[in-house]
């Protein structure tokens, strides 16, 4: 690869987290290789370790002596893909920054294509699964669903299987790294940021090694955080169904007596009475619920804590 790091920036990032993925290192950096010696111009390679447990880290640093355009970040401990990226992005220099992931799941052999696509003028250039079909078909289910919701729910149209495997201008990148909020839902904010944004193909490889770590209740959670993140709707949808279940009671209460005036007709009311207070009950519960999720992200911003911990830093000049 070239080295051209003191002659200035590099031309490309590449910002790649890393958590326990130590099998698949090795076979990650014979496969960018030839790719980026490809590129015209430098570039480097920012890897993040987000905590790992096996000795991905270890692996890395002996990667680092051998390659001179490959920097490693040492996170203090584990906090989550998003983080990674943008402890990543704080340490790339390039013109360009391309996020990818570790398990060879993001082709390299896709990332000309991207700068080709770039050298049209877009700023961003987002790879897009061509399909998802290794993906079992309860989580295809519930992805068509969050899209779907999300895109009613939320100003911010995402495209669907969008990830983060994509290729950013420098000041889309600073875009996205001058955005204050702690709890980041980087698929929303990549929309959000603006600048003219293309779509790329690409098929999904399978996983090399190792085992994704998004099991589906961290999917489930991911999914809600994101919505929460942006859109009102869960906080607002209340004052309707509050609106609609006072005007049908009043309705029912105008039912009742009428009957009971009219047609002097005993109304019996414990099955009724009790089926209510307990619907309106849970709907209580419920809503102050959700008030209850936006006001834990008010609190979790308001403790302006930093997004990572940076532990080490290797293959830095300063
Ligand atoms: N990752 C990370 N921190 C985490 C979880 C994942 O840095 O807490 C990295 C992981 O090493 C990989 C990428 O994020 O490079 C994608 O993770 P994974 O393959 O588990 O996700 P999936 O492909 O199943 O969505
Ligand atoms: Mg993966």
């Amino acid at each position: 690869m070239t080295v051209e790091m003191a002659a200035g920036a590099p031309g490309l990032s590449v910002v790649i987290p890393v958590y326990n993925e130590a099998l698949n290192l090795p076979a990650l950096f014979d496969a960018l290789g030839p790719v980026l010696q490809g590129c015209t111009h430098a570039c480097e390679i920012i890897c993040v370790d987000d905590g790992s447990r096996d000795d991905s880290y270890e692996v890395l640093r002996r990667l680092c002596t051998l390659q001179p355009d490959l920097r490693v970040v040492k996170l203090s401990r584990n906090f989550g893909k998003e983080a990674a990226l943008m402890a990543g992005l704080a340490e790339a220099r390039g013109r360009q920054v391309l996020f990818m992931d570790a398990d060879l799941q993001h082709p390299p052999a896709v990332i000309p294509d991207m700068l080709a696509a770039a050298q049209k003028g877009f700023d961003v250039v987002y790879g897009v699964r061509r399909d998802r079909r290794t993906d079992p078909l309860l989580r295809r289910f519930f992805s068509n669903r969050f899209y779907a919701l999300f895109r009613s729910a939320s100003s911010v149209k995402i495209p669907p299987d969008a990830g983060d495997f994509r290729l950013m201008s420098r000041r889309a990148a600073e875009a996205l790294q001058a955005l204050p909020e702690q709890t980041r839902f980087l698929k929303g904010l990549y929309t959000w940021i603006g600048f003219a944004q293309t779509a790329l193909d690409y098929d999904v490889a399978p996983r090399f090694a190792g085992h994704s770590k998004w099991p589906v209740r961290k999917l489930f959670g991911y999914a809600w955080s994101g919505l929460v993140s942006f859109s009102e709707a869960p906080l607002r949808i209340w004052s309707g169904i509050g609106a609609v279940i006072a005007g049908g009671a009043l309705l029912y209460a105008a039912w009742i007596v009428i009957i009971t005036l009219i047609f002097g007709r005993d109304v019996p009311g414990y099955a009724t009475l009790a089926s209510s207070i307990f619907f309106l009950g849970g709907l209580q519960l419920l809503s102050i619920g959700i008030l209850g999720e936006y006001l834990a992200r008010i609190y979790t911003e308001d403790k302006r804590r930093p997004i990572y911990i940076v532990e080490e830093r290797h293959g830095f000049d300063a």
